[in-house]
């Protein structure tokens, strides 16, 4: 496989790649020679190109993806995870770099950029592991020489289409159960920020994953789903990306028969009890708001807090929320970046002017900050209506909207009125409501008492809305495997 570089050309005064395709192998154009701009969200500069595939370009990767299965499917499990240890090697080596081209692209500061890579080596390591340990089973004979088998076989080769806000990890979790499966792979990576999972990628390539097994490409998104999700070499579709979008390809996905996952939209409800330490649940609540700028799918984002509390929660919410830094992602004390577009500076100005004509005040925040760059300010709504667009469409934003209620049960109710059901939080201190909260929240994953800590280990993904199939735990690998029952008889 070759080595050779992610990029065609670098900008001097970046360092910012002009990012490629790689298809079968090689790092090369579109065969069309058309390229798209990437911008740097914090100053609206031009960073480089990403180059754009094409039917033709298309093409070649489904026919490199269907040899790769051949050739990977056959490969052993413990071989397999050798290389995927040797890619996660590379990547833990390579993370300062590779950090600055993320924060350069998606804005994010350093820090969270590096974390980022390092949870992608964490994800990898751990499905190289778990690969290994795809079993079948044998079943108790019906009769003398009788045997009755059960494999798990790798699905075939799988589409996937991963967006801009957690550049690597949105590509790592699908990749990884893909290897791990002995599936081959072809990406549609995000062409808002196409050089750091290119960087993701060239780690696995180096490591020595065979030509045609991993394939990257970018360019229009629908007329490259519309051509790979029906095409019969791809019997797998996995999509992370918004609730509409999501939607669109399953239907599609479904009209194929194809195998599915689908990381969609949420809108994640954070409970606050009366009998919870309220300054701890603030200061977790106000961090992990701000989080890669509130652009999260699993980002605490309906705050329900009990009257009783509610003053002292907001006091130290907005407390918190005020001595955020926000600034570019490259400079050392920044505590949040810019948003990583221009359409998410539009979605928290639509949903603050919103909310204040249905009665909500803007406890700090509420605006854009500066002319050049997508800096907004982070913000904590509150006496929100729940009538307003904030608490029924998903922010996105560095965006907190307080809502007070009486008595628990209103607070579940309202938990699961949204037809999401992705991520939810809840502090308090006492064991019972704890469990009732975790019999009765609609969701796919609750975090009590602490941030979201989405381990490799854990299952990832929601309910309802929010998609189906999972990304972590052995569930995801259950999501790249098809079940062959085989009876033999012996005699
Ligand atoms: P969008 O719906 O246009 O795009 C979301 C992602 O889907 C992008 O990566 C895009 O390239 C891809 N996409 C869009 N149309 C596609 C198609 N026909 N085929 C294949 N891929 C397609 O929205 P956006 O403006 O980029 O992001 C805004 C919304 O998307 C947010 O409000 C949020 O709800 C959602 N989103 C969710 C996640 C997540 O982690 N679940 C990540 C990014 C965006």
């Amino acid at each position: 496989m070759s080595t050779a570089t992610a990029s065609s050309t670098t900008s001097a005064a970046t360092g910012y790649p002009d990012v490629q395709l790689f298809i079968a192998g090689q790092w090369r154009a579109g065969k069309a020679g058309e390229t798209l701009p990437v911008k740097n969200p914090a100053t609206d500069a031009t960073l480089g190109h990403v180059a754009v595939a094409r039917k033709a370009d298309l093409d070649e990767a489904l026919a490199a993806a269907a040899k790769g299965f051949d050739l990977w499917r056959k490969t052993p499990a413990a071989q397999r995870a050798k290389v995927m240890r040797e890619a996660a090697r590379l990547l833990a080596e390579r993370a300062d770099a590779i950090a600055r081209l993320m924060t350069l692209e998606q804005g994010k500061p350093l820090v969270e950029a590096k974390g980022e890579i390092l949870f992608a080596v964490e994800i990898i390591e751990w499905f190289a592991e778990e690969g290994k340990r795809v079993y079948g089973r044998i079943a108790q004979p019906r009769g003398a020489g009788q045997l009755m088998q059960v494999f798990k076989e790798p699905v075939g080769p799988v589409a996937a289409f991963t967006p801009w806000n957690f550049p690597i990890n949105q590509v790592v979790r699908k990749l990884s159960a893909a290897l791990a499966t002995g599936c081959s792979f072809i990406v549609k990576a995000p062409e808002e920020t196409p050089a750091s999972p290119a960087e993701l990628v060239r780690a696995f390539a180096d490591a020595g994953v065979p030509a045609g097994v991993i394939n990257l490409v970018y360019g229009h998104p629908a007329e490259i789903s519309e051509y790979l999700i029906p095409h019969p070499v791809i019997r797998k579709i996995t999509f992370t990306g918004s609730t509409p979008v999501g939607k669109q390809l399953a239907a599609m996905a479904g009209a194929h028969m194809k195998r599915l996952t689908m990381e969609l939209g949420g809108h994640a409800p954070v409970i606050v009890a009366e009998d919870c330490d309220v300054e701890r649940a603030a200061k977790i609540a106000a961090t992990a708001k701000v989080r890669n700028a509130g652009q999260v799918c699993i980002s605490p984002t309906r705050f329900l807090v009990a009257n009783s509390v509610r003053k002292a929660f907001v006091d130290s919410m907005v407390a918190h929320t005020r001595a955020v830094k926000v600034g570019s992602g490259l400079e050392k004390d920044t505590a949040m970046g810019p948003l990583a577009n221009p359409r998410r500076i539009v979605a928290m100005e639509r949903l603050t002017a919103d909310a204040v004509k249905h009665g909500a005040s803007v406890a700090t925040g509420g605006e854009r900050i500066g002319a050049a760059g997508n800096f907004f300010a982070p913000t904590v709504l509150v006496d929100v209506s729940r009538d307003s667009l904030v608490f029924n469409e998903e922010p996105f934003g560095p965006m907190a909207a307080v809502w007070g209620f009486d008595k628990i049960e209103e607070a579940i109710a309202e938990a699961n009125r949204l037809p999401y059901g992705l991520a939810a939080y809840a502090f308090t201190g006492s064991l019972k409501t704890a469990q009732m909260l975790s019999e009765n929240l609609q969701t796919g994953m609750l975090w009590i008492n602490q941030p979201a800590a989405p381990w490799p280990e854990l299952p990832f993904g929601g309910v309802k809305d929010s998609g189906y199939g999972s990304e972590g735990g052995p569930e995801a690998l259950e999501a790249y495997l098809n079940t062959k029952s085989v009876s033999t008889l012996c005699a």
